[in-house]
């Protein structure tokens, strides 16, 4: 039970965004899946956008420091890393803080492949990674109109946290005594 002088903020919003670029041959993966494509996008790891911004959108609402910070590319083991790695390493710093997930909306910006065929595996195993119902997992997609982005995909994201017990490395005075 948060204790009387539990000062965290009951809620937390985060914000997280990311792109990449496709190129030819390597896999497209898009919330942890695999999409059959003739193209995936490139990055240090396995390129997934929306894991991505997930990942930041969820340090961002602790105030932790970002996927890149934690993460960086500069460093030879994360090359070719699962993206779901840098989720639950978010998640476990969100709940060792003492706050748990109560919804995300996502909004991805690409012009192929057509997202809506795969939404439901997509939220189903986003929401799977982050231990929530799949209803907790909004997700949208949209061409890239006027923005002339044909050759990459954008991930914009937010996340809503509720405050649970209390931090996980938190010790109150009112304990110590
Ligand atoms: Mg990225």
């Amino acid at each position: 039970m948060p204790t009387t002088n539990d000062q965290r903020l009951m809620t937390r919003i985060g914000y997280g965004f990311d792109s990449h670029e496709f190129h030819s041959g390597i896999p497209l993966r898009i919330g942890g899946i695999t999409l059959a494509q003739d193209r995936g996008l490139s990055g240090h790891s396995d390129g997934d956008v929306l894991l991505h911004a997930i990942t930041d959108a969820l340090l961002g609402a602790i105030a932790a420091p970002d996927i890149g910070a934690l993460f960086p590319p500069s460093n030879p083991k994360w090359k070719g890393a699962d993206s779901s790695v840098f989720l639950r390493e978010a998640l476990k710093r969100v709940r060792d803080a003492g706050y748990g997930l109560a919804n995300l909306d996502a909004t991805l910006i690409l012009a192929a492949p057509k997202i809506l065929p795969h939404a439901a595996a997509i939220c189903g195993h986003v929401a799977e990674l982050l231990r929530v119902q799949p209803d907790c997992v909004g997700l949208k997609a949209k061409t890239p109109e006027g923005l002339n982005l044909e050759n990459t995909a954008v991930a914009h994201v937010v996340v809503l946290l509720e405050r649970t017990k209390r931090a996980r490395n938190a010790t109150s005075k009112r304990t110590r005594r």
